[in-house]
């Protein structure tokens, strides 16, 4: 187990996971359980970078069960990978203030996905908290605290990964090596278009289909999905490219046969958005069916996804421990504590034998 590379990712408890998160990060997670020693966190703290009020820490509770709810649902193993909780793990927070040290504020301000987030949060640019700053730097710890190789992750993340190779080299440069310079891994889709044809599907932006969602829900959401705007009736030839029922057909219709029949007639003009969307909306229920069991399976279980979680949040702490006991002799923050311990104990020893 301890000889395979590690994997680590996560999510911030904000609620349910949607089909964005599913292509984005949650498939290849499932998909690298077995190769890898995975990691996956629950990112409580990156959520109080834009989320600092009490409401929201109180929204932890439900939030952070439909997270692992939905974790458990498409696949996520306990018994093969640990899942854990991110505030909980306090050398984390120490491995963070060490990071702080190796990065500058222009890289960080300039990187354009913390105004997205500042922006998706309400946030104006004179509000913009420290820690939202900093959030990069934190997942840069959380990454390397368990010396990760590869981190699964949506196309908007990619930029936050570069952040910790960055400081991974720079503290190998300066201490020694110590950490692994890992690797992003983008999902299948990288960016997963929202239902109404905004570049991504967020929470935020209310254009989501959730992993959780009923099938009728389901339908009804597929039914006012955008399509192409142009085609005002169903005999006016479509555009395929970019339309996110098509590209919703294709990441989730394992019936390729029907995508491209469909597709071909959209392009003619001589297929309905009904009948294009009725087909969606089955092969989107097919794909959640399965996932819907499970989920309601765990739901079912009173104290296991707790259980889950504590014993995936012990199991890292004592790695993180770990961590930072070889960062801080490397750093020779160690040495110098000793040095002043003894120094101090013999002076006491002395003193105390003198009588
Ligand atoms: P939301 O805005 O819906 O809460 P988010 O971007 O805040 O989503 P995070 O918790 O920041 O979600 O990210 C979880 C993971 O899911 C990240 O790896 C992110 O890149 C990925 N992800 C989120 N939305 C999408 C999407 N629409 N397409 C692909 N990947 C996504
Ligand atoms: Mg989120």
């Amino acid at each position: 187990m301890s000889d395979r590379k590690r994997i680590l990712t996560g999510d911030r408890p904000t609620g349910k996971m949607h089909l964005g998160h599913y292509v984005g990060s949650l498939q290849n997670r499932v998909r690298l359980q077995d190769e890898y020693d995975c990691y996956f966190l629950v990112a409580d703290l990156h959520m109080l970078t834009t989320r600092p009020q009490k409401e929201h820490i109180d929204a932890l509770r439900v939030n952070i069960r439909e997270m692992v709810l939905d974790y458990l649902a498409v696949g996520i193993d306990p018994e093969r990978s640990t899942i854990y909780l991110q505030s909980a793990v306090h050398a984390v927070y120490e491995i963070n203030l060490f990071f702080e040290m190796l990065v500058t504020l222009p890289r960080l301000t300039r990187l354009p996905s913390i105004k997205d987030m500042a922006r998706a949060a309400g946030i104006d640019e004179e509000s913009v908290p420290f820690g939202l700053i900093g959030y990069p730097v934190l997942q840069a710890a959380d990454i390397l605290m368990p010396r990760s190789a590869l981190v699964p992750v949506g196309q908007d993340n990619k930029a936050h990964v570069e952040i910790t190779r960055e400081i991974a080299r720079r503290f190998n440069a300066y201490y020694g090596e110590v950490f692994p310079v890992p690797e992003a891994m983008i999902g299948d889709v990288p960016t997963l278009i929202g239902t109404d044809g905004q570049a991504k599907m967020s929470k935020s932006l209310d254009n989501c289909i959730f992993l959780s969602d009923d099938p009728r829900v389901v339908e009804k959401t597929v039914r006012g999905m955008f399509t192409d705007p142009n085609r005002t009736r169903a005999d006016i030839p479509g555009r395929v490219e970019g339309n996110p029922v098509f590209i919703y057909h294709d990441a989730f219709n394992p019936n390729t046969d029907e995508v491209d029949d469909l597709k071909e007639r959209y392009l003619k003009g001589a297929v309905g958005d009904v009948e294009v969307k009725t087909k969606l909306a089955a092969a989107l229920n097919a794909f959640l069916d399965p996932i819907r069991q499970r989920r309601a399976d765990y739901d079912s279980r009173p104290g296991y996804v707790e259980q889950v979680i504590y014993e995936g949040t012990l199991r890292t702490q004592e790695i993180a421990n770990d961590t930072v006991s070889e960062m801080k002799k490397a750093m020779g923050l160690t040495g110098v504590w000793n040095r002043i311990s003894r120094k101090a104990r013999d002076r006491m020893r002395k003193a105390e034998a003198a009588g």
